[in-house]
């Protein structure tokens, strides 16, 4: 296997900052961060690599656009800028996902259909999606448009079909707005159910085209597996999964534990993650929608308690309420997963000054090229 394919758009494109280095020397790189950020806490085990570093994501968003004679282009944002650079194969990309956005713009053409001008609020295709799910095989396409009316919507459907048999469902997504943001608020479905499910430590998942889902399934398996035994959840404990997202984590948990409890901010993620319990039967599992520190906080004044904590926030790390409530709860365990390890460097001096010690330290490498680390930390009293 060559570790050390060279992308001719890196320069360009921005988004794999350290793909200079060589892979090996990628996990070295992030090794020596996380040990110089967090290594004063407890020994940094060694940072688990993938065996193949490319074509991991399963979620592949391209922006359209002209470039200066007029030819429609794909592919991604200049980091920082609005400037698109075309984009037709990416590393580290689904190859899968990477063909049907070539074909959609070569449809394009066929059907005689704009793409979206951002600066005349004018035109049709602004993004195209694609998420897949690479054990259920399901295909998602999103066509993010910047006007309702579909012209030849029928034809276009099918003949993307035609190609793409695999495809499960296609969704068409307005988004009429002068905005950043790649969706927008109204989602109609053209094909199929509007939404894909795939498969994680045997459990199934639904994915819509809003929801959070990891974006490297083979290492979030990993990931998760390594969270589960840090966690070594016993029958009859009680298991706080925060910032829960679709509730991954306390699903995969609920097996091994009396009760879990999921608790996240984001009304359709909460929505997402109660459908998932229900598709896997698992009736061990309650959520809640709100802030996790607020929870926490609510949790210790009810006097409750709590036997492991698993806590995945985002880049931001969690803060002093939460942090506080934790140390008041007292759970035997806590496992943070984290995707910053400056935030978590942080959190841990907190709960190291508050009668929790780090046990293990976990990096995993779930963003191979990038500069992203994630670590799984275990800590008990
Ligand atoms: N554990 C999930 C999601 C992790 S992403 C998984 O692995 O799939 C972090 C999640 O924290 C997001 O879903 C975000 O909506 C949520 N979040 C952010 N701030 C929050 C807060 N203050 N309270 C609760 N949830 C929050």
């Amino acid at each position: 296997m060559d570790k050390n394919k060279k992308c001719p758009h890196y320069k360009k494109c921005g988004g794999c900052q350290i793909h200079n280095l060589d892979y090996t020397d990628q996990l070295d790189f992030k090794m020596k961060k996380v040990v110089r950020l967090v290594g004063r806490f407890h020994h940094v085990e060694n940072i688990i690599g993938m065996d193949n570093p490319y074509h991991y994501r399963n979620k592949v968003q391209a922006a359209f656009g002209r470039d200066k004679q007029n030819r429609i282009i794909s592919g991604v944002y200049q980091s920082s800028t609005h400037r698109i650079v075309p984009v037709d194969e990416c590393l580290i990309e689904d190859k899968k996902a990477d063909e049907i956005i070539v074909t959609i713009r070569k449809l394009l053409k066929s059907f005689k259909l704009k793409t979206f001008d951002e600066n005349r609020m004018t035109g049709f295709l602004r993004h195209v999606l694609v998420k897949r799910g690479f054990s259920s095989g399901e295909i998602m396409v999103v066509l993010v448009t910047g006007s309702e009316e579909f012209k030849s919507r029928r034809s276009f459907v099918n003949a993307l079909l035609q190609r793409y048999p695999e495809i499960t469902t296609i969704v068409q997504n307005v988004n009429n707005r002068r905005t950043s943001l790649v969706l927008g608020s109204k989602s109609i479905v053209l094909y199929g159910e509007g939404v894909i499910k795939e498969q994680l430590c045997g459990y199934t998942f639904t994915i819509s085209p809003k929801s959070f889902y990891q974006i490297n399934p083979i290492q979030t398996e990993v990931l998760y597996n390594k969270a589960m035994q840090f966690a070594d959840i016993k029958k009859d404990d009680v298991v706080i999964d925060a910032y829960c997202g679709t509730g991954t984590i306390g699903i995969i948990a609920s097996k091994f534990a009396g009760q879990v409890i999921g608790v996240e901010l984001n009304k359709d993620a909460v929505r997402d993650a109660r459908k998932n319990a229900r598709i896997n039967n698992v009736e061990n599992i309650d959520f809640v929608c709100d802030d996790a520190g607020r929870y926490m906080v609510n949790l210790a004044e009810e006097g409750l308690k709590a036997d492991v904590v698993i806590m995945d926030p985002p880049r931001a790390g969690s803060d002093v309420k939460f942090l506080k409530s934790l140390v008041t709860l007292s759970p035997r365990k806590v496992i943070y997963i984290s995707c910053n390890p400056e935030t978590l460097a942080r959190d841990l001096m907190y709960l190291s000054k508050n009668k929790y010690k780090v046990r293990k330290i976990q990096p995993v490498d779930m963003f191979p090229h990038t500069e992203h680390i994630e670590c799984v930390v275990l800590l008990t009293k």
